[in-house]
C-alpha cells in the first residue's frame, strides 16, 4: 500500500503550520515574535534539525538566517545543494530568551511538532545539528563530539530514517577545527543519500492487465 502523495503531504504540512503557528504549549510563546516552523522542500530527502531560533530567526520567521545559516548555506553549496532542496527546522519552534539552552519541558512540548514534520516530509536522511537535536532524535545520551559523522538507522515518523549527527554550524564558527570536521562530514552526505535511495522500496511491478471477463476466454 502506498501512502499519501507528495502533494497531499505538502497540503497537510501547510495545514499543520496553520494549526501550530499560534501554539501556546510552553511559556516560550509569550516572548516570541513568531514561530519558526521550518522551511524548504516539503518532500525533501534530506532534513536538518538545529536547536532553536535565535534573534534573526525569530524576527524573520525562518530557520538559520543568521551567521550560522550562512555557513550552512555555504557548506550545502559545496556539495551542490541549495536551501530549497532540503528542509531545515529546529528542535524548538520558538526563541528561548537571550538564546539560552532549550529546557527539557520546552523540548518535550515541541517534540510532537518536529515528529509530525518528519512524518509529513518523509526525509530519508536527518542531519541533527549539535547535541540537543542529536540526543532528542537518537534517544541516547552520547554527545555530538563522539557521534558526529556516524550514520545511524532509526525509525522516525513511522519510517526507517538515517540519522547523521553533525556539529552545529554556530560551534563550527567559533572553532576552526570543528569547521573542518563539519565540512568533511557534510562532504559524505551525497554518498549517504545515494545509498539510501538505492535501498528505497523498488517500484512495484505492474499487475498484468486482466483480460476482459466479458470475453469468457478459456485456457
Ligand atoms: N541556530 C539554530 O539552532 N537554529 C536556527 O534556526 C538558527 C541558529
Amino acid at each position: 500500500m502506498s501512502g499519501p502523495s507528495a502533494a497531499e503531504r505538502r497540503e497537510e504540512l501547510v495545514a499543520f503550520f496553520k494549526q501550530v503557528r499560534d501554539c501556546t504549549k510552553c511559556p516560550l510563546s509569550e516572548g516570541r515574535t513568531q514561530v519558526v516552523f521550518g522551511a524548504g522542500n516539503a518532500d525533501a530527502d534530506l532534513m536538518f534539525v538545529g536547536e532553536a531560533p535565535g534573534f534573526h530567526e525569530d524576527q524573520q520567521g525562518k530557520p538559520f538566517v543568521g551567521r550560522a545559516g550562512k555557513l550552512l548555506d555555504q557548506l550545502l553549496g559545496e556539495i551542490g545543494l541549495r536551501r530549497e532542496d532540503v528542509f531545515i527546522n529546529n528542535v524548538l519552534m520558538c526563541r528561548p530568551p537571550g538564546n539560552r539552552d532549550p529546557q527539557p519541558s520546552e523540548i518535550e512540548a515541541c517534540e510532537p511538532h518536529l515528529m509530525k514534520r518528519i512524518e509529513l516530509i518523509e526525509p530519508s536522511v536527518v542531519c541533527t545539528l549539535g547535541n540537543f537535536a542529536t540526543k532528542l532524535l537518537t534517544g541516547r545520551q552520547e554527545g555530538i563530539m563522539k557521534v558526529h559523522g556516524r550514520p545511524q538507522s532509526y525509525e522516525l515518523g513511522g519510517r526507517a530514517v538515517t540519522i547523521y549527527p553533525l556539529y552545529h554550524p554556530a560551534a563550527a564558527l567559533r572553532t576552526p577545527a570543528m569547521l573542518e570536521t563539519l565540512r568533511e562530514d557534510i562532504a559524505r552526505l551525497p554518498q549517504l543519500l545515494d545509498a539510501n535511495e538505492a535501498q528505497a522500496e523498488p517500484e512495484r511491478e505492474q499487475e498484468p492487465e486482466r483480460e476482459p471477463e466479458q470475453l469468457g476466454l478459456s485456457l
